[in-house]
């Protein structure tokens, strides 16, 4: 703020020097104007004295022929007298042939004065003529005109000049007024429009950076502490999309709002991107004050908006650091806040996330992990093990669900938890879910030869592969190229993928069912748990999470047989995820769970040993001889 502050003086103050700079500039052009003018004024008016005296000389010369012959000095004397009302006239002299004075007559008895060196040409203008009779020079006449009068007009016009000039640059000066005013109010406009967003009035990205670094330089000199929260909205892409950009707008000007609200005058609220903002704390007594200012953002965020007449959600990922202990620098601080709120997204959102130093570790490890499985999906370190999955009653093999594999050539196993995240953020997604679609649907082929009945085959769809366009165009490809019956294949869709965009998610899904492929949801009971859309989807079957399978029997028993019997009434049939444990199985027999896969009944396995697996249930069935062995399709 004080730099801003600094920069705007210096610019008025700069912009006043540059206005008296041209003041002077214009006040010197005026007088030398003026000068000229003056001097050219002067000097005509002077040549036109010269010549009427010049004139009035000869004429007076002509009169004084006779006179001066008779030296008739009355007569020379009324002729002389004559001129005093000429306008400039101040004396005259007549001097006969041999030079003494013959008559002379000056307005209040002025007596002629010697000749001309004598005479100040700025003062008067002297002319002599001679007197002449046929020929005959008699004498000479001496007039003498003063230029009193050139000088009284000088004095006006000098007197009006500089009137005009002040006029002049008074008008001037008052335009330039105007104009500085103009400059000024435009550059105020620019400034705002340089720091403000556009939508929120909130500070900018530039802005906020901006009153960061002045807050660094601040706690800097008095040894205090700052903090900077990062907060990024979870799924305002999906509102921006379903409801559209005014509402989106809204939505933003609304968070704009409560985070004012939260922040109270105690730092500053900026939007330093699209659904990114960002709270600069600017004095605070410790972590504990930090991570309390943090608490009421995500907790402020929590209660829904009212956008476009509809109750929206706009939960919100904190990254949170703190000056000096994370960072001394803007660019480390913006950093450091911004890993902690990657980690606050990525382990579950709807979260504030404190930087930690171990953090900047994890996003390298991202980072190396992003390139390495660039490389991977041609190196052959990737491969697709297939858990089994039976049905609860009989405990026959009816399908496998493909899981991705990553044998890192350095680092060993990697685990899909943690590189699929990586691939969904840098759209590797996409490419490494087409592999595994074709290898799935190649290898559930090939296994149809071991067992007794169909064995279908899950793949998993991540929202990323959704959004594609030609997804389904993939699946239809995978299908053709393997020759797998499309009744043999089964997407397994999340609820979140889903509801990012329902309308398409309902139209692929239909496309999908029309191609005759099975449609499950994963981890049914920890995205929006809403049982509405069970309706509007036309999915064949539930996956029940490996959570709440954790606490069975016992107190998940309520959740697990309250899904079952919903599945039931909608006629989807149920896959319970991650058993375990015997009694969990035949808890879920009684239950009438469809389907179970766990770990109890098989991990997650390569190709081959899903082959043996098969062609061991085979035996084992054909001891006892189940003719009646069940079947999913
Ligand atoms: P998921 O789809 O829920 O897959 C089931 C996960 O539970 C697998 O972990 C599996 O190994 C594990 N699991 C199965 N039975 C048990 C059990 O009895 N106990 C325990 N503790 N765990 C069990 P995995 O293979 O590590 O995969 C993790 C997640 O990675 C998957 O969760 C899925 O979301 C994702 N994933 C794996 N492969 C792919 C893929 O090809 N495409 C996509 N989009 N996602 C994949
Ligand atoms: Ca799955
Ligand atoms: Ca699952």
């Amino acid at each position: 703020m004080v730099n801003r502050r600094r920069r705007k003086a210096d610019r008025l103050s700069l912009t006043s020097m540059l206005g008296a700079g041209q003041l002077l500039a214009a006040v010197a052009a005026l007088v030398m104007a003026g000068v000229v003018l003056l001097v050219y004024q002067v000097l005509s008016l002077h040549n036109a004295l010269n010549s009427e005296t010049r004139v009035q000389a000869a004429i007076v010369a002509d009169n004084l022929a006779a006179p001066l012959m008779f030296r008739d000095r009355d007569a020379a004397a009324d002729t002389l007298r004559a001129l005093r009302s000429a306008p400039y006239f101040q004396w005259v002299a007549v001097y006969d042939q041999g030079g003494l004075l013959f008559a002379h007559y000056g307005v209040n008895g002025q007596l002629p004065v010697a000749e001309r060196k004598s005479l100040d040409w700025l003062h008067s203008a002297q002319e002599a003529a001679p007197i002449q009779y046929r020929g005959k020079p008699l004498g000479k006449v001496v007039l003498v005109h003063g230029t009193g009068g050139i000088r009284e007009a000088m004095a006006h016009y000098l007197g009006l000049l500089v009137l005009a000039s002040l006029g002049a640059l008074l008008l001037a000066q008052l335009l330039a007024r105007r104009t500085r005013a103009r400059v000024v109010a435009a550059e105020r406009e620019l400034d705002y429009l340089a720091h403000t967003d556009q939508v929120t009035a909130l500070p900018n990205r530039r802005a906020s950076y901006g009153l960061l670094e002045e807050a660094i330089a601040e706690r800097g000199a008095d040894g205090g502490q700052l903090a900077l929260l990062l907060i990024d909205l979870d799924n305002f892409k999906a509102v921006n999309d379903a409801a559209g950009h005014a509402a989106g707008d809204d939505l933003l000007r609304q968070v704009a709002g409560v985070l004012r609200a939260v922040v109270n005058g105690s730092g500053t609220v900026g939007r330093i991107g699209g659904d990114e903002f960002a709270i600069v704390a600017p004095s605070v007594a410790g972590r504990a004050q930090a991570r309390a200012l943090a608490d009421q953002v995500t907790a402020a965020l929590r209660s829904p908006f009212q956008v476009g007449g509809s109750e929206l959600f706009a939960t919100a990922s904190v990254g949170m650091c703190l000056f000096p202990d994370d960072g001394l620098s803007m660019g480390e601080l913006v950093s450091n806040a911004d890993t902690a709120l990657y980690h606050a997204k990525h382990t579950g959102r709807n979260r504030l996330a404190e930087f930690q130093p171990a953090m900047t570790v994890q996003t390298q490890r991202r980072a190396t992990l992003e390139r390495d499985l660039r490389r991977a999906l041609g190196s052959g370190e990737l491969a697709v093990h297939y858990q089994p999955q039976f049905d609860c009653a009989t405990e026959t093999m009816v399908g496998a669900e493909a899981l991705l594999r990553w044998h890192h050539a350095e680092h060993g196993f990697v685990s899909p938890a943690e590189f699929i995240p990586v691939a969904e953020d840098s759209g590797l997604i996409v490419a490494l879910g087409r592999w595994v679609l074709e290898r799935a649907c190649a290898d559930a082929v090939a296994w149809q030869r071991h067992g007794e009945q169909p064995v279908s085959v899950a793949v998993n769809v991540s929202a990323r592969q959704l959004r594609e366009r030609g997804f389904l165009d993939e699946v239809v490809g995978a299908l053709r190229a393997s020759g797998l019956p499309a009744a043999l294949l089964e997407l397994e869709l999340t609820e979140s993928v889903l509801m990012e965009d329902v309308e398409s998610a309902v139209q692929f899904m239909r496309d999908a069912r029309a191609l005759g492929v099975r449609l499950s949801i994963d981890d049914f009971g920890t995205g929006y748990s809403s049982l509405a859309y069970l309706q509007s989807f036309p999915i064949n079957q539930l996956k029940i999470d490996r959570s709440f399978l954790q606490s069975l029997p016992g107190e998940g028993s309520t959740i697990v047989s309250a899904v079952i019997s919903l599945a039931q009434d909608f006629q989807l049939t149920v896959v319970a995820e991650g058993v375990e444990h015997r009694q969990q199985l035949e808890w879920l027999k009684r239950a009438g769970c469809t389907y179970a896969q766990g770990y109890l009944l098989g991990k997650p396995m390569p190709v081959a040993a899903l082959l043996e697996v098969m062609a061991e249930g085979r035996k084992s069935r054909t001891y006892r001889g189940a003719a009646d062995a069940p079947h999913r399709v």
